[in-house]
């Protein structure tokens, strides 16, 4: 029978994976972790409340004892030691176990939530009935499948933060950016949503809302039921609803410009938060291939298309078109809508088409063809908006991007394809802040390419596949449309050769000032 070897080493035995205290935190946690599975099981507990506590603090407890056990008692510095020997992380028996469990729990959470008790009458069981007494307290209101899911999501990017704060603790600026998904996390997601909740009554009532949520990442926000709630509730909620616009408009490309798009992949998303704390051990599977770049640039621009049309869609079909009643029509939407679009277009076809390659300039001009296309149909048909009916465009995003791109794929798969999956191919909000990134921000990278020595620790550890090194090697600056500005590379290089800068626009992007040894005849000058 083959078995996989799994020493690399020339000297010896492999590393120990776990120590004691490691074991001993691991069965502390799969303890709580097997309280939650009885209960989707439907074991009854007695006292919810007392075994819900315990299973959280048993999943939380155990997973920071585990990081003092395994960082603790070592020097600051790099620590991504012994990677490729774990099971876990290099795609071995138990990684595949883990993407397995994380993907059939996205499948019941998104399509078969009875199985984890949901009922509609509120009269809840299993899992969900655990959770009914945290939710009473918090929002007043009974669980359902996402108030467990938004409990265990921020419970894994606290306790998974605590031990990436240990881990990475010589950088202070992975410490900050830590602490702040941690406090977005747990605020904005969690927190201020629930208690907003609890303001809802009979003559007011506010959508849940995630404030840190910018479409379009929650692509639902404008849909006719969340746009009527808003303007139900009075002030408050057209307040949010000048947010949730001002947050597109305003706010993401004032900070995008200062700061690239760091300031929200990195520093305020969930998504971003999960894959920085509790996918951390998994960076290193990003593809690095040139396939994977081009890939990535077709199916996350096609995303971003794909919603702007759904999303203009769906608010075209509940508009008016009586210009008696209304200023804001039918047509005023679209015609502003195409506007906007070809403004932003034409901006980046003037000013920034040396900047862009090829295959980028041809999908600008691809995409901006197929919206002009999909309006100029929409003209001639009439009933139908673009082809498609608006309900079902929105209904296909939300299911093939909404839930099995972001959630089955982009966190069920992280211990196979690595941490940002989503982030990477999927997210159109990722896409939005890269387009601006790579044409209008001061943030770059810059690299110190003297003193690299190519050992490769930043290409390995950047978690959205980009080839840092090949850069450093050449003392180029990395402005890369995906990069999200985590910061790992620096931390893991062991020359101080990257940093990451907010700086003047001029000469950000320079690879024409990097000296290549093709560039220079040597014999020309032994012959001279
Ligand atoms: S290039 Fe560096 S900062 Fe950017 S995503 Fe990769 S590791 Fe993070
Ligand atoms: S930049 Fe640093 S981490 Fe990357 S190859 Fe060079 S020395 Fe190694």
């Amino acid at each position: 029978m083959s078995t996989v070897q799994r020493n690399m080493s020339l000297t010896g035995e492999p590393p120990k994976t776990i120590n004691t205290q490691q074991k001993i935190a691991s069965a502390i946690g799969l303890l709580g972790l097997t309280i939650l599975v009885l209960a989707i099981f439907n074991v009854d507990f007695p006292n919810k409340s007392l075994w819900l506590t315990a299973s959280l603090t048993a999943i939380a407890a155990g997973t920071i004892w585990f990081s003092i056990a395994a960082y603790a008692n070592k020097h600051e510095g790099i620590k991504n030691d012994g990677i490729y020997f774990k099971s876990l992380t290099s795609k071995g028996f138990w990684a595949w176990i883990l993407g397995i469990g994380l993907t059939l729990f996205y499948v019941l959470l998104y399509w078969f939530p009875q199985y984890l008790g949901l009922s509609g009458n509120g009269n809840n069981t299993g899992l969900v009935a655990l959770f009914d007494p945290l939710s009473q307290f918090i929002s007043g209101n009974p669980a359902s499948q996402w108030f467990v899911y938004g409990t265990l999501y921020t419970l894994a990017i606290l306790a998974f933060g605590i031990k990436f704060l240990m881990k990475y603790r010589h950088s202070r600026y992975q410490r900050l950016r830590t602490f702040s998904v941690m406090f977005f996390q747990l605020g904005f997601a969690f927190l201020i949503p629930e208690l907003m909740s609890r303001l809802n009554s009979e003559t007011f009532s506010l959508p849940y809302y995630d404030l840190k949520n910018i479409w379009p990442l929650n692509h639902y926000n404008f849909e006719q039921y969340r746009v009527d709630a808003f303007i139900s509730a009075g002030n408050i909620g057209v307040g949010l609803l000048i947010f949730g616009v001002a947050s597109i408009l305003i706010i993401t490309p004032i900070l995008t410009y200062k700061y690239g798009k760091r300031w929200y992949c990195s520093w305020v998303c969930g998504c971003g938060g999960l894959a920085e704390t509790a996918g951390d051990p998994f960076r290193h599977l990003s593809d690095k291939r040139v396939v994977a770049w081009k890939i990535e640039r077709w199916v996350v621009h096609s995303v971003l298309v794909f919603v702007v049309v759904m999303t203009t869609a769906v608010i075209y079909s509940y508009l008016g078109d009586d210009t008696s009643k209304y200023w804001f029509t039918k047509n005023t939407f679209l015609i502003s809508v195409t506007v906007l679009l070809t403004a932003i277009f034409l901006w980046i076809w003037i000013y920034k088409r040396e900047e862009l390659k090829t295959d980028a300039k041809i999908g600008a001009v691809g995409y901006f063809v197929i919206i002009i296309a999909l309006i100029t149909l929409h003209y001639s048909t009439g009933n139908k908006l673009f082809l498609f009916d608006a309900e079902t465009l929105r209904s296909s995003y939300g299911f093939l991007i909404g839930a099995v791109f972001s959630g089955v794929i982009g966190v069920g798969f992280y211990p196979i394809f690595g941490n940002r999956v989503w982030c990477r191919f999927g997210c159109p909000m990722a896409a939005i802040l890269g387009i601006q990134q790579r044409l209008f921000s001061k943030f770059r990278i810059t690299t110190n390419g003297g003193q690299c020595i190519s050992c490769g620790n930043c290409s390995t550890h950047c978690e959205m596949g980009i080839d840092v090194r090949a850069y450093a090697q050449k003392g180029e600056n990395i402005v890369r449309a995906s990069c999200v500005g985590c910061g790992i590379c620096s931390a893991v290089c062991p020359r101080g050769v990257l940093k990451l800068e907010n700086g003047p626009l001029e000469n950000r992007i320079n690879p024409n000032e990097v000296l290549l040894g093709n560039d220079v005849d040597l014999m020309q000058y032994v012959n001279k």
